[in-house]
């Protein structure tokens, strides 16, 4: 499903610019245009869905498929062995912006402790 007013549907219909790392018949992966890491990726369904609240059974090998994506990119990217960090913000006080579901891959470096 494609939302027009939703800024990553349209990245994912590469209607707007974005640098894209990793794309399949289900899924995108770009960077983030304003990284908190050296590494700084953003995996999304090309599917519209507006958060975690919204995935059902349905979507479970979609997700499965999407961590799997996720493990390959950090390898990719050489942070498997270092390490890294997979960060699904959701709704207002999960930090959410952008209301398109997205998984962060952050890695790189040290990454603070804390996650709340
Ligand atoms: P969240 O707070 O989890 O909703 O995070 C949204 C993320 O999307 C932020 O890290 C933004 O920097 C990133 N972002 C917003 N617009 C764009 C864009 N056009 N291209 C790449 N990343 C974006
Ligand atoms: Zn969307």
């Amino acid at each position: 499903m494609y939302h027009e007013d939703c800024i990553f549907c349209q990245i994912a219909q590469r209607k707007i610019p974005s640098e894209i790392i990793y794309e399949d018949d289900k899924l995108v992966a770009f960077k983030d245009i304003r990284p908190l890491a050296p590494v700084h990726l953003l995996v999304i369904p090309k599917s519209h869905l507006g958060s975690l609240n919204d995935v059902t059974p349905e979507h479970e090998s979609l997700i499965g498929h999407l961590l799997g994506v996720i493990r390959r990119l950090a390898q990719e990217f050489g942070v498997a062995e270092t390490g890294y960090r997979v960060v699904t913000n959701t709704g207002a006080d999960g930090g959410q912006v952008v209301g398109h579901l997205h998984f962060h891959l952050l890695g790189g470096q040290a990454l603070e402790a804390r996650i709340g």
